[in-house]
C-alpha cells in the first residue's frame, strides 16, 4: 500500500508505549495512504474516525504492546470495511442455477466465467454451462468457445444474429434439457455504463431470476472500479463483485471501497490469466496483505493443494539417502511450476510489496525452461548416475537442449552442490534424532 504506513507501523510496533500524539501521527499516514489508494473520501474519513476512536482508547493505552495493539485494530478495522467473513455462491433449488456476469468491457468477465465455472465443478460437483451472450464481437464468443475446449466445458452459442435475451433463454432451456445444473452467462460489456446496456441486462434477469448477478471490475481501475460498481447496482442490483488483476495491483483501493459503497461482498480475486487463477476473497488476508505482512495462507494453502504429501516424503527419504536423481529433480521443478507463476508467487512473501521493482518483475521463467531441457536431454544413466557426465556428454547435452556447455556445467554444479547439502542435512537429522531417542 505505502511504504510511509509501513514506516509509521514499524516505527510503533516496537514502542513500549503509544501516546495519543502516536496515534495521531499513524491515523495520519493511514489516511495518507488510503487517499493514495484511490479509496473513496467518504470511506477514508468514517475509517481514520473509528480507529483512531479505539486506538485511543483505554485498552491501547494500558496494553503492555500497545503498537502491537494499534496494528491490529487497524488491520480488523480494514477487515470489516471489506465486509468481514468471505462470501459463498447461492444455488438455485429449481434448476437451472443462472449466474449472471456483468461489467465493462476488458474488466475480465468472458475470462472470469471459464475461471469461474472450472472451479464450480471442481470444488462444487457443479455442471456448468457457459453461454456467449456477448453478441456485438465474434472475437467475443469465439474466445469463450477457446475457453470452453481448453476446459472441456460446454458452451451455448449461436453466433451474432441472435439477441442476447434470446440466446440466454435458449441458454437456460438447453440446460435443462441436458441436466445441466449451472448457466453463466457472459454477457456484453460496453466503454462506459449505458442505457441500452442496462436494459439489456434487465432483460435477461427477467427470464429466470438471477441466482447471482456478478460485477466483474478490473482492481487497476481503481476510484473508477467503485463509481462503475455504484452505476451497476444501481441500475441492475448485483450480488456480488469478482475483482480482477489483481496480481497486477498492490494498492486495494477498490476493493476497500466496493463493499462500503455499494454494500455488495467482494466474493472473489482474479490473479492472473490462467484458468485456475481464481481465488475466494478473504478480506483478512486482504487487510494483512495491504499492510504488508504478506498473503502467507493464501500462499500456504496454494502450496499445500500441489504438493503432493506422499511425493513430499518420498523425496524425504531420497534426500537422506542421497539416492536424489535428476529425475527426483525434475520432478520437483514440474512441482513447484504447478503453483502457478514464480512471480505471482513471490509477490505473497511477506515484505515482497517492499521490495522494489518487484511488482514489474517477471521471475526468468526461461532459465527454469533451460533447466528443464537440459535434464530431458540426458539419457537414463546420466540422470541416476550423474558423475558418468564427461566432456564430450556435456558437448550432446548442450546441443540436445539447445542451451551452451556453461549452463551445462553450472546445472551439474548446482545439482552437486545440493546433494552435499542434502546429506549434510540429513546426517544432522539422524544425530538429532538419535539423541533425541536416547534415555
Ligand atoms: P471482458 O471484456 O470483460 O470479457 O474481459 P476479458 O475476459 O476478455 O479480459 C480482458 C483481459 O484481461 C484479457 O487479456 C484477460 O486475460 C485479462 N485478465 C482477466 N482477468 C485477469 C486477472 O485476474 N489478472 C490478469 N493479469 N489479467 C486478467
Ligand atoms: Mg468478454
Amino acid at each position: 500500500l505505502a511504504e510511509r504506513l509501513q514506516g509509521t507501523i514499524q516505527k510503533i510496533k516496537g514502542k513500549g508505549k503509544v501516546s495519543e500524539a502516536d496515534v495521531k501521527e499513524m491515523m495520519r499516514e493511514v489516511r495518507f495512504a488510503l487517499i493514495e489508494a484511490d479509496v473513496n473520501l467518504k470511506v477514508v474519513k468514517e475509517f481514520v474516525k473509528k480507529v483512531s476512536e479505539r486506538a485511543v482508547g483505554q485498552d491501547v493505552m494500558q496494553s503492555l504492546t500497545p503498537g502491537q495493539q494499534v496494528v491490529k485494530i487497524v488491520k480488523d478495522e480494514l477487515t470489516e470495511l471489506m465486509g468481514g467473513e468471505q462470501s459463498k455462491i447461492e444455488f438455485s433449488t429449481k434448476q437451472p442455477t443462472v449466474i449472471m456476469m456483468v461489467g465493462l468491457q476488458g474488466a475480465g468477465k468472458t475470462t472470469t466465467t471459464g475461471k469461474l465455472a472450472s472451479q464450480l465443478r471442481k470444488k462444487n460437483n457443479r455442471k456448468p454451462l457457459l453461454v456467449a451472450a456477448d453478441v456485438y464481437r465474434p472475437a467475443a464468443i469465439q474466445q469463450l468457445e477457446t475457453i470452453g475446449k481448453q476446459l472441456s466445458l460446454p458452451v451455448f452459442s449461436k453466433g451474432t444474429d441472435i439477441s442476447p435475451v434470446e440466446i440466454s433463454r435458449q441458454a437456460i432451456e438447453y440446460a435443462k434439457q441436458e441436466h445441466l445444473d449451472t448457466v453463466i452467462i457472459d454477457t456484453a460489456g460496453r466503454l462506459h455504463v449505458d442505457e441500452n446496456l442496462m436494459q439489456e441486462l434487465k432483460d435477461i434477469r427477467a427470464l429466470k431470476e438471477p441466482d447471482e448477478i456478478f460485477l466483474v471490475v478490473d482492481a487497476m481501475t481503481g476510484q473508477d472500479a467503485v463509481n462503475v460498481a455504484q452505476n451497476f447496482n444501481e441500475a441492475i442490483g448485483i450480488t456480488g463483485v469478482v475483482l480482477t488483476k489483481l496480481d497486477g495491483d498492490t494498492r486495494g483501493g477498490a476493493a476497500l471501497s466496493i463493499r462500503s459503497v455499494t454494500q455488495k461482498p467482494i466474493k472473489f480475486v482474479g490473479m492472473g490469466e490462467k484458468m485456475d487463477a481464481l481465488e475466494p476473497f478473504h478480506p483478512e488476508r486482504m487487510a494483512s496483505r495491504i499492510l504488508g505482512m504478506g498473503d502467507m495462507l493464501s500462499l500456504i494453502e496454494k502450496a499445500q493443494s500441489n504438493i503432493d504429501e506422499a511425493k513430499a516424503k518420498e523425496m524425504e527419504e531420497k534426500f537422506r539417502t542421497s539416492s536424489f536423481t535428476f529425475d527426483d529433480f525434475l520432478d520437483q521443478l514440474t512441482q513447484v511450476k504447478q503453483m502457478g507463476p514464480l512471480d505471482e508467487i513471490l509477490k505473497m512473501l511477506p515484505g515482497a510489496n517492499k521490495i522494489k521493482g518487484l511488482e514489474n518483475a517477471k521471475v526468468d521463467e526461461s532459465q527454469m525452461g533451460r533447466v528443464e531441457a537440459i535434464i530431458r536431454s540426458m539419457t537414463k544413466q546420466e540422470k541416476t548416475s550423474p558423475e558418468i557426465i564427461n566432456a564430450n556428454r556435456r558437448k550432446r547435452i548442450a546441443r540436445g537442449s539447445g542451451t551452451t556447455i556453461q549452463d551445462v556445467n553450472r546445472l551439474l554444479k548446482q545439482f552437486e552442490d545440493m546433494k552435499k547439502m542434502m546429506k549434510q542435512m540429513s546426517g544432522m537429522n539422524q544425530k538429532g534424532k538419535k539423541k533425541m531417542s536416547m534415555p
